[in-house]
């Protein structure tokens, strides 16, 4: 089955006890049971529920995986996987990480005696320098928030599989649309099911699918055992999100594109990150790894000076400034005063996150609507 049709039908059946074609929302937490024991395969909804069910099978489908878990947000999602750590353990991640799991990582699992190395992925051999005996995760986000840097997940799988070392990619900003990673070999895929998946700016929650039924396993005892679930409302809402998830994505990456290019050749913008500039220094391995671009463009005003950028966000009137992305409306974002305002500002720098920094989520709205509207933001500076 092709991806365009999994998003519709993939691993989902009519409502077995009245064929209702879509899912209906089971509203529940318990469920009756004969003698104890004795059930339909449901007995409390923290540890399942029919709704979710249906989704968690719809997102092992779209990832090319054979298990899939919701969860109540993508950071309950990350916060499961951690939990497969032991103190001692040690992380590789990404060194432009998602502000909030940059913030999971440091000042929570850091308490519990974990250990986390930041590191710029792109660059596999200081991946190697950092392995040792106690390495048991590494921690991928590609393209990364909000520089749009991309990791080659191969090289980074094909280092990990030498030592027994599990592989996550957050697959937040591509989706299954442009990117596989299970494919790609590796072990564990998250999302923040808030941003595209669900698409519509009106649920927060977050998944994780894989293949190995051990690894599963110990994910759903997690899920059950810490009880970080979504409901069946969510679940419905993101099931009716999945299904134009790819119709959403090839606008996204249309809109991108040309929000990218428009950028570029503006006399106020200092430097557009965009991965599908040839000049974007990781373009060939978001060519070889993804199957578009994406809708996420980030830019950077002449001058780099914050005033500016803030002009520019609150001159916006079609791309909404608020935090998020992914939905079908535009929206646009400061990442160091907002999404990364949490990550100390040397090393929020040294990542490239500099104070005139401006973050676009590029809508399905009309291109030139778009355009209009950054052309006349642009111009109040
Ligand atoms: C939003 C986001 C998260 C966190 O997800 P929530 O649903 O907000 O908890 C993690 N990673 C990336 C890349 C995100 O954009």
């Amino acid at each position: 089955m092709k991806f365009n049709t999994k998003t519709i039908h993939g691993n989902q059946k009519h409502d077995p006890s009245t064929g209702a074609v879509m899912p209906p929302i089971y509203q529940t937490s318990t469920y009756a049971q004969k003698s104890p024991g004795d059930h339909k395969g449901f007995e409390y909804s923290r540890t399942g529920n029919p709704t979710r069910h249906t989704l968690e099978n719809a997102f092992a489908s779209i990832e090319n995986g054979s298990y899939g878990l919701a969860f109540g947000s993508g950071l309950a999602a990350i916060d499961a996987v951690i939990k497969l750590l032991q103190p001692g353990d040690e992380v590789i991640a990404t060194n432009d990480l998602y502000g909030g799991t940059y913030r999971l990582f440091t000042q929570i699992f850091e308490k519990y005696g974990i250990i986390f190395h930041f590191v710029g992925l792109d660059n596999t051999t200081v991946i190697s320098e950092k392995i040792n005996k106690n390495t048991k995760l590494i921690w991928v986000e590609t393209p990364t928030n909000p520089m749009l840097n991309i990791v080659d997940i191969t090289s980074v799988v094909a280092i990990a599989k030498q030592h027994s070392i599990l592989v996550a990619v957050d697959n937040t900003f591509a989706t299954p649309y442009l990117q596989q990673p299970l494919d790609l070999g590796a072990d564990i895929v998250m999302h923040s099911a808030t941003k595209y998946l669900g698409g519509h700016s009106d649920v927060v929650m977050g998944a994780l699918v894989v293949k190995d039924k051990g690894l599963a396993d110990k994910l759903y005892f997690i899920q059950n055992a810490s009880g970080a679930v979504c409901g069946p409302m969510d679940s419905f809402l993101v099931l009716r999100g999945l299904k134009t998830l790819h119709v959403r994505m090839q606008r996204h990456c249309e809109n991108g594109a040309e929000v990218a290019h428009f950028l570029a050749s503006h006399p106020k913008v200092e430097k557009v990150f965009w991965p599908g500039f040839e000049s974007h220094p990781n373009h060939h391995i978001a060519k070889k790894q993804m199957n578009d671009f994406g809708g996420m463009v980030s830019f950077s005003t002449k001058g780099n000076r914050k005033e500016d950028a803030i002009k520019v966000v609150e001159n916006l009137k079609l791309f909404t400034l608020a935090e998020s992305l992914g939905g079908v409306e535009s929206l646009c974002g400061h990442p160091a005063t907002m999404t990364h305002a949490s990550i100390p500002k040397a090393a929020r720098e040294k990542t490239g996150v500099t104070d005139s920094l401006i973050r676009l989520s590029t809508g399905i709205e009309a291109i030139s609507d778009l355009i209009e509207d950054l052309n006349q933001a642009l111009a109040k500076i």
